[in-house]
């Protein structure tokens, strides 16, 4: 059974620009699913929408059943800036949904240095936000996500600009907590060459308006090249 389902969603910003159009997917737990697309496409609208950032102009989304915008809705992750407190240490803010579940300070920073480790962001333990890139801080969220447990975890190009080494690990990164945590991955990308490698869905969506174009199973593609 699907732990999140878009179902015939549309995004319009303003009367005219149609972002997204009739968007039916579902995704399972377990699975790392890649939105991919040229800039503009409507990832990052759709991702929201997703994360009940965002209403959608018409259609509904579910997370376990129940509608995100309604009572008792599970809200899903997101990793934005947003969600770091600026003034706290990457231990703190992993740490950060622990300490509102109560958990005890000693377990609570054993927990957010593993997951701090397993997000490939070791030995950044007490740097602050802005001391971080972008996509550094998208994965102390989504360290602090894992700490506590989240079912859903959605990704917006965490590991763009930077080199290809460093890229590769993470990725690496990447794919051994899918192994290791039976979560729902949703990974915004505009590279190919990632979203095969990491995935185990590719949705491809057509800009102007945004609409899904095709639904690609990577291990055809990695059979391919
Ligand atoms: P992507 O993440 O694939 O680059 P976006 O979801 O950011 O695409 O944007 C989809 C479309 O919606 C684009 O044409 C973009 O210019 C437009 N758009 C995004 N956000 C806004 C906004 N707040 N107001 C008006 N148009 C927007
Ligand atoms: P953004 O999303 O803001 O573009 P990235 O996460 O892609 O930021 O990283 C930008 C820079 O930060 C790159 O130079 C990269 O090498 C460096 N960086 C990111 N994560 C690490 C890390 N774990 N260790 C060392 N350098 C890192």
């Amino acid at each position: 059974e699907p732990i999140v389902e878009v179902r015939n969603v549309s995004k319009l910003y303003g009367n005219t620009v149609v972002a997204l159009q009739d968007i039916d997917l579902s995704f399972e737990k377990g699975h790392l699913t890649s939105l991919l697309g040229p800039s503009g496409c409507g990832k990052t609208t759709l991702l929201k929408i997703v994360a009940g950032l965002l209403q959608p102009s018409s259609g509904e989304i579910r997370v376990k059943g129940k509608p995100v915008n309604g009572p008792g809705a599970e809200r899903a992750f997101v990793f934005q800036d947003f969600a770091l407190m600026p003034w706290a240490s990457v231990l703190e803010n992993a740490a950060y949904g622990l300490k509102v579940q109560g958990v005890a300070k000693s377990e609570r920073e054993d927990r957010a240095r593993h997951y701090i480790g397993e997000v490939g962001l070791h030995g950044f333990e007490k740097k602050y936000p802005h001391e971080l890139s972008g996509g550094m801080r998208q994965r102390v969220g989504l360290a602090r996500a894992l700490a506590v447990d989240a079912d859903i975890l959605l990704m917006d190009e965490p590991f763009s600009a930077v080199d290809e080494q460093t890229r590769r690990k993470f990725q690496e990164d990447l794919m051994h907590l899918r192994e290791v945590e039976n979560k729902t991955f949703l990974f915004v990308t505009h590279s190919i060459e990632e979203a095969v490698y990491v995935s185990d869905r590719i949705v491809l969506l057509s800009p102007r308006p945004g609409r899904v174009s095709e639904i690609i199973d990577p291990q055809i593609s990695r059979e391919i090249s």
